[in-house]
């Protein structure tokens, strides 16, 4: 499989999943470019294309919410962040990714319990 015409086919279908979701593809071209290298890596690997930031567990139910793009298994969380953990996906309104960050998930569960997130 070459890799640029997989890359441009990840591309087309992504920005087709994620942007109902209310998301786009980062701004920062290199980084985007860099993380869908590796997911056809990965995909090339293991036959789909895994996040490159997340950890594969080997059991195939959890393993399936962390194939690309992974946000309707964790929106609430990732709405929250404005990103997707990896920055791959970013909010359509942001135009900084760099001023985000990654916030865990326990840190996340606490702003919402104490009713500051969503
Ligand atoms: S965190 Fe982002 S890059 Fe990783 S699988 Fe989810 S949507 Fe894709």
């Amino acid at each position: 499989m070459k890799l640029e015409s997989r890359k441009k086919a990840l591309r087309y279908f992504f920005a087709k999943v994620v942007e109902p979701l209310g998301y786009k593809f980062s701004p920062d071209e290199e980084m985007a470019d860099f993380l869908l290298e590796q997911e056809v890596g990965l995909e090339n690997k293991f036959g789909s294309p895994f996040c490159p930031c997340q950890g594969r567990t080997n059991r195939r139910e959890e393993d399936m919410k962390i194939v690309c793009p992974c946000i309707p298994f964790h929106k609430d969380h990732f709405d929250y962040m404005k990103c997707c953990w990896c920055r791959l996906f970013v909010h359509k309104d942001v135009t900084d990714p760099d001023s985000l960050r990654q916030i865990p998930y326990s840190e996340f569960r606490r702003a919402k319990d104490a009713g500051q997130a969503g």
